[in-house]
């Protein structure tokens, strides 16, 4: 523990960001760093508690006041091996991640909790500048091959570790750069993407092959990826958008999120895409669904000079502070104000949309809403809704954005060839341990295995998927588990 009153003496304080006005003139990202005595001051909160919860409150299971130590002491070497014996991408989760540690911060009982996500980005900026990121795999190889079918944080987590064991491991990926949702899904605002390509390039002198334009199931078929190599990895992600089939749906002007953020990605990128071009200049857009990705699409449309944007959430306005459902450690579900929403956005909670309306040209001109009441459980979960009567009204937009989740990855082509067995919710099916899946040497992880959900389980999920594949190829593996730890059970 490096300062034992740091935690009294020492405010939770976050790196000021560009103000908004400024930020909406460019896509790039807008937090500053931390100076160096601030760092340290942060770094001096962590309690070093008995019990530090943060630790299984972090889905990687992150050291988390071993590196605040060593930040403290200015040991960057140390502090790096601590945070990259477990996380193989500090520099997505320290820029990216809801940051469940946090939340789960004993020191959050009372006060702010410390500023753990930040250090951790700190951390890995810290160590790449220091040059201390370094390639790892051993020059001795296993002799085995892997190929890995996805490149997003699941299938990069995967590769890094495979790669680390000392097999032979190549990354297909359909799209034509490596990153996944990480590069055509989140913004460039809040993740640039140069991290990305830092990233692969230490990857690649880790001799890890990148096969980018390439769709297993299509250019190459699933059956000679199985037999050609020893052993396959699933992680092609969640990728079927929730539709909102109701009247109007066919109207021009209604298109899914990931439609336009995908090729905001790219055009920031100066990449070319073949689709009509998306851009709401000008307009009134609403967005669908209250999540991450809605919030991405009204940053994305304020950058676009939306003349208005309205964010609309079937749920009820979730509370500020936590309830009596949601107590320490848990993650809780209260209200969250992102960058996005701080930057201009009319925000609806309890509201359903009936219809698309068109004006006499065809052109969607408004939507058909109304306002609903919930009945919650007895631990408040939310069961069912009915309309408040007479609330209904048009709200007048030329463009809507689906943003209502992901129903699960894409079964036909790669999965059907694959013959996988599903789950009841449609992902691929694997033991939560072994992530096996019905076929002896294909496995899975990240979004294609648990459904839609966040970066950090990506990792932790490929993390793991790498350690059961190395045991099948080798019948021992020394690849770490956060299992293997005791830390989750
Ligand atoms: C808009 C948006 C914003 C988000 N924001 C956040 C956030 O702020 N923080 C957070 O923690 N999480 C966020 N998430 C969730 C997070 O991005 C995902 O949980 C995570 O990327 C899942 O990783 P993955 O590797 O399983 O899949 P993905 O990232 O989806 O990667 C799968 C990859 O597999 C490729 N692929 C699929 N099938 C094939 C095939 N047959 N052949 C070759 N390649 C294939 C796909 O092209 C894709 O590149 C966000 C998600 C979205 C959509
Ligand atoms: S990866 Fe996320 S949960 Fe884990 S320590 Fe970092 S910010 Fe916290």
């Amino acid at each position: 523990m490096g300062k034992v009153t740091g935690f009294k003496e020492f405010a939770r304080e976050l790196p000021a960001k560009v103000a908004p006005q400024e930020r909406l003139t460019h896509s790039r990202e807008f937090v500053g760093a931390y100076s160096e005595p601030q760092l340290h001051q942060q770094a001096a909160r962590c309690m070093n508690c008995g019990i530090p919860f943060c630790h299984s409150g972090c889905p990687l299971g992150n050291i988390i006041p071993e590196f605040n130590d060593a930040v403290y002491e200015r040991d960057w070497e140390e502090a790096y091996r601590i945070l990259s014996s477990t996380n193989n991408f500090p520099e997505f989760t320290g820029r990216i991640c809801p940051a469940p540690c946090e939340s789960a911060c004993v020191l959050g009982i009372n006060s702010s909790a410390v500023a753990i996500e930040e250090i951790e980005k700190h951390i890995i900026e810290t160590a790449f500048a220091k040059g201390l990121v370094k390639p790892g795999a051993p020059l001795l190889k296993s002799g085995k091959t892997v190929a890995v079918v996805g490149s997003g944080p699941a299938g990069l987590a995967a590769a890094a570790q495979l790669a680390r064991a000392g097999h032979s491991v190549t990354v297909f990926e359909r799209h034509d750069r490596p990153g996944g949702l990480l590069r055509y899904g989140i913004p460039d605002f809040k993740l640039d993407k140069w991290v990305i390509d830092r990233r692969i390039q230490v990857m690649e002198a880790d001799g890890i092959v990148f096969r980018c334009g390439i769709e297993i199931g299509r250019d190459v078929s699933g059956e000679e990826l199985t037999s050609t190599f020893d052993a396959v990895v699933l992680a092609g992600g969640a990728s079927i958008p929730r539709n909102l089939a109701i009247p109007g749906r066919d109207l021009p002007g209604i298109h899914f999120a990931m439609d336009f953020l995908t090729q905001q990605n790219r055009r920031v990128s100066e990449l070319e895409f073949a689709d009509e071009p998306i851009v709401v200049a000008g307009q009134e857009v609403v967005v669908i669904g209250g999540g991450d990705t809605g919030s991405d699409c009204v940053g994305t449309s304020n950058r676009q000079g939306a003349a208005s944007v309205t964010q609309f959430e079937l749920l009820a306005q979730p509370p500020k502070e936590r309830t009596e459902h949601m107590p320490w450690p848990n993650y809780p579900m209260v209200l969250k104000v992102t960058s996005s929403h701080e930057e201009g956005c009319q925000r609806y909670w309890g509201v359903n949309t009936k219809a698309f309306l068109a004006d006499e040209n065809g052109q969607l001109r408004a939507l058909l809403i109304h306002d609903v009441t919930w009945e919650t459980d007895v631990l408040g979960r939310p069961m069912r809704f009915e309309a408040v009567p007479d609330s209904e009204r048009e709200i007048p937009c030329q463009r809507v954005l689906l943003a209502m989740g992901f129903t699960g990855p894409r079964t036909t082509g790669l999965l059907t060839e694959l013959g996988v067995e599903l789950d009841e919710r449609g992902n691929v099916r694997a033991t939560e341990k072994a992530y096996r899946t019905s076929r002896p040497n294909v496995f899975v992880a990240g979004d294609m295995r648990r459904g839609q959900s966040l970066v950090v389980w990506a990792i932790s999920e490929g993390r793991e998927a790498a350690r059961q594949v190395d045991i099948f190829l080798t019948g021992k593996t020394s690849l770490p588990s956060k299992n293997a730890v005791g830390m989750f059970g």
